[in-house]
């Protein structure tokens, strides 16, 4: 809601709010991520320029350790231009963002201009912001959508002896200021839509706007190229009942005093999967911890223990690697799952196309990283 919506009144990522994340926890999370783009930018030849377009970016201190990579790897990414790209509907949180990249130094953009406010990062790179991806300029980009699709609304379905119904939000007759669940009394529009004809579960979750913006994604990268990446806790169409609220690290009730909590439902990679079909291939879901593995944490952790001398900032650094990798905390239940090109997978077959250059490396975090 953008008057009375979590996001826009509360919006309390990181340690003094209601939920932490990966980038909060470590900047060896966000360093990983930027390499990957770096990565894939090599492998598609090193086009001259790139968007970098992240969906929620929370406090900016994913895109922080990215564009510091960035930085330090100049010399590679030297002859290409590079800019950022933000698509946040929070106020309070775009505020925020923009201290952390930029110290602050944005202006409003004039009402016709797409963006809604623009500035320069610390390290020289142009950001802007939007409320919308469709907001965001056509070009070559790369996308980031870390813990997003979780926040987005879903619709809750029960199969019945009856057929499908609708799980509802109801104003609870018997207690003054109480909501309740319901189901519809017969099939609604959402069930006769959002139902996959061969679904066996009997309760479902369906994120249609997840869906929406993963066929603009492919769309966009089919036309304009690029890669996705989308990371989140999730599944590949097997759970059920996930939807769930976090106020202050705790649960909470998803129906009291609704606007205050962070609620969240599981994201179900396998219908991103489907809403991308035909337009790019897709990579995943992997879980975060043989991602992160792939990417090479486990190597970045000792060159960053070697090179700390204080006992406090090892032990951190241990603490975050098994807040992260740990199968019992992060480390299984996050997933990375990409968006690719359709010829950034082909394996060219040597027999068919004598004339085709050596093949392209395997996708970093899919596949263990190969940085030549
Ligand atoms: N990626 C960050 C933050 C995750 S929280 C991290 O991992 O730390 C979800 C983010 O999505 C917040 O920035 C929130 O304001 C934003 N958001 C929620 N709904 C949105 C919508 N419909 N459009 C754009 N941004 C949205």
């Amino acid at each position: 809601s953008p008057s009375q919506g979590y996001y826009t009144r509360r919006g309390g990522v990181g340690e003094s709010g209601d939920f932490i994340t990966s980038p909060e926890i470590s900047q060896v999370f966000g360093e990983l991520i930027g390499i990957w783009y770096i990565s894939e930018w090599m492998a598609m030849g090193k086009p001259s320029t790139f968007q970098l377009v992240e969906l929620g970016p929370g406090r900016g201190t994913l895109t922080e350790d990215i564009l510091r990579v960035f930085k330090q790897l100049a010399s590679v990414l030297s002859k290409c231009d590079v800019s950022v790209h933000l698509v946040e509907v929070s106020p309070k949180l775009s505020e925020i963002q923009a201290v952390m990249l930029t110290g602050g130094k944005v202006h409003p953009s004039p009402e016709d201009e797409s963006a809604y406010m623009k500035g320069i990062s610390k390290t020289g790179i142009p950001i802007f912001w939007y409320r919308d991806i469709q907001d965001v300029p056509p070009g070559y980009s790369f996308y980031l959508a870390h813990e997003f699709f979780d926040a987005l609304p879903i619709h809750k379905f029960q199969r019945t002896e009856k057929g499908w119904r609708e799980v509802l939000v109801d104003i609870d007759p018997e207690v003054p200021d109480q909501l309740r669940f319901v189901l519809s009394p017969s099939g609604t529009p959402a069930t006769q839509n959002f139902i996959q004809p061969e679904e066996t579960r009997d309760h479902v979750e369906v994120c249609p706007e997840a869906g929406v913006i993963v066929q603009r994604l492919a769309s966009r990268i089919e036309k304009d190229g690029g890669a996705a990446l989308v990371a989140d806790y999730g599944h590949d169409g097997t759970k059920t009942d996930t939807f769930r609220g976090f106020r202050n690290h705790k649960l909470h009730d998803v129906l009291s005093a609704p606007g205050t909590a962070d609620l969240t439902a599981d994201v179900d990679f396998s219908y991103l999967r489907k809403m991308a079909q035909g337009k790019t291939a897709t990579l995943g879901p992997i879980k975060q911890r043989e991602f992160l593995k792939n990417m090479g944490i486990d190597l970045r952790l000792q060159v960053l223990l070697q090179n700390s001398s204080d006992t406090a900032t090892r032990e951190q650094l241990l603490h975050s690697y098994d807040m992260l990798m740990n199968p019992e905390k992060m480390g299984d239940c996050f997933n990375f799952f990409a968006l690719l090109p359709h010829h950034r997978l082909a394996h060219p077959d040597k027999k068919d196309k004598p004339e085709s250059k050596s093949p392209l490396p395997p996708v970093a975090g899919f596949n263990e990283l190969l940085l030549k």
